[in-house]
């Protein structure tokens, strides 16, 4: 369970997180929707432990994480953009998270091939990760945060930069995969019909905090607000 208690992030006057509240419970994916500068990337980041806050809490399992260091927050995350080294293998992409974790090389190898038959790409161990197409090159991203096996994946606009095909298709491989392993799951992303076809819950923001928190359906039928009404109307 993580759960963010009235977080705030301030970057200069700019209030970036607005006494953020959100829980996600364990096993679940919860979608993180809003406009472009609503803070989706923020709550990310500051849950990875890749910012610091001006406020509030994040508990992992009831336990306050500030202060602990993104190494060792246990989080598989996923970017927009390729973090791929294109001189490296995907195997050896893979491999990285785990080298760092000093774990030894023939178990590197088997977990590497494990998590690339999770995302399908078992026969691309050896392909060198610039002759991937971008939709292969996620997936791989993808590999590589479940290989150390964390308790949380945290996912920021993971297919904005694929095309439509690619992204529907991707999402719901990312959809299946999560379902199937149980890994609480926060997918940040400005698209809404993205948000309510992978989500359990979709939590929708709009200046720093959270306007509405609920199934796809119950944001369809019962909109909270005037905004959220159309927001979640503009997928038609
Ligand atoms: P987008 O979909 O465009 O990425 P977002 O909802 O993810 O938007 P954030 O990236 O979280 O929004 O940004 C929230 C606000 O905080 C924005 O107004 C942004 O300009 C500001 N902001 C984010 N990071 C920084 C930073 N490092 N320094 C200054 N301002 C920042």
């Amino acid at each position: 369970v993580v759960e963010f208690a009235g977080v705030v992030k301030r970057f200069g006057t700019h209030l970036a997180l607005s006494e953020f509240a959100l829980t996600l419970h364990a096993g679940e994916l919860v979608a993180l929707l809003g406009p472009s500068g609503s803070g989706k990337t923020t709550a990310l980041r500051v849950l990875a432990g890749l910012e610091s806050t001006d406020g509030g809490r994040i508990l992992i399992n009831g336990d306050d994480v500030s202060g602990v260091p993104t190494s060792r927050r246990d989080m598989g995350m996923v970017f927009q953009s390729y973090s791929l080294f294109p001189h490296l293998s995907a195997g050896e992409n893979v491999e990285f998270g785990l080298r760092m974790r000093r774990v030894p090389a023939a178990e590197r190898r088997s977990r590497a091939a494990e998590a690339l038959d999770l995302v399908g790409l078992d026969t691309h161990y050896d392909r060198f990760a610039h002759q991937l197409s971008g939709g292969q090159q996620q997936r791989v991203a993808l590999a590589r945060a479940l290989v150390t096996r964390p308790r949380v994946l945290l996912l920021d606009e993971p297919l904005s930069a694929l095309d439509a095909k690619v992204r529907v298709s991707l999402r719901e491989q990312i959809r299946r995969i999560q379902t199937e392993l149980g890994i609480t799951t926060l997918f940040v992303t400005h698209d809404q019909d993205e948000a309510l076809a992978v989500a359990d819950r979709v939590a929708v923001m709009q200046g720093g905090r959270i306007e509405q928190v609920g199934t796809p359906e119950e944001l369809y039928t019962r909109p909270a607000t005037p905004f959220i009404a159309d927001f979640v109307g503009l997928s038609n």
